[in-house]
């Protein structure tokens, strides 16, 4: 999937370390992110660069997420995007306000990435089902990300954690060189210390795994920068 078909989704929250983590994880698992970090900033982003999915805080400064969500259900050019309120309450009386205001959904404070994810892909599903899409090709490469499958030319790929995802980047951004250091980055995560090496030891599993004796390697070595995902006969 090349990024322009990547689904856009607007995070509007004023707390920066969850925009960091929201926006973080929607990009990990094959999203771009565009953050907001008040209503007003919101309404524009919204109409200029109507996003596929918005998910929009309660309490926010100066507006809250309520009105943000008439408005934008007011707008025509905002009416029809998606929108999931993200909130500290609970309580069934706010859940009817919230759905009552446009939202599509509901999500309770706190709540896990994979949570988040979930609900994205489920509400996309239903609004715009192309775009929900949990699978992932390139060339005889097919890789179910909902059921954690991989398959090559018809035969089962079998792959550890870090495999998995070592190959789900590669098959989000093919043909792009990434270096050992970005790919600790994006497969591992910021705050683990890995060394480099580590790296070079999951990409020979991850070669070992894929690659039967007839198929061609499609992870291509670039000397001294890194890795790519690559065929020739792509
Ligand atoms: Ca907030």
């Amino acid at each position: 999937m090349t990024s322009a078909l990547k689904p856009l989704i607007l995070v509007v929250e004023d707390e920066p370390g969850l925009v960091e983590m929201l926006a973080y994880n929607l990009e990990r698992e094959g999203f771009r992110a565009a953050t907001a970090g008040n209503g007003e900033e919101a309404l524009l982003m919204a109409a200029e660069q109507t996003p596929h999915l918005i998910l929009l805080d309660w309490m926010l400064p100066l507006m809250s997420g309520l009105e943000v969500c008439r408005q934008l259900r007011r707008n025509p050019k905002s009416r029809d995007i998606p929108i999931i309120m993200l909130t500290a309450r609970g309580e069934e009386a706010d859940r009817v306000r919230g759905l009552n205001s446009g939202a599509d959904d509901y999500i309770v404070k706190p709540f896990s990435p994979a949570e988040l994810v979930a609900r994205v892909r489920a509400v996309l599903r239903r609004t715009s089902p192309s775009l929900a899409e949990e699978v992932l090709r390139f060339g005889d490469i097919l890789m179910d990300l909902a059921g954690h499958r991989v398959r090559r030319n018809g035969r089962d790929v079998h792959l550890g954690p870090t495999e998995f995802r070592l190959l789900r980047h590669f098959m989000q951004h093919p043909g792009r060189v990434f270096s050992r250091e970005q790919l600790l980055d994006l497969v591992w995560g910021h705050d683990v210390y890995v060394e480099l090496r580590t790296v070079d030891v999951h990409i020979r599993r991850l070669r070992k795994a894929l690659n039967d004796e007839n198929d061609e390697d499609v992870i291509r070595t670039v000397r001294s920068a890194g890795y790519a995902m690559d065929m020739k006969t792509a």
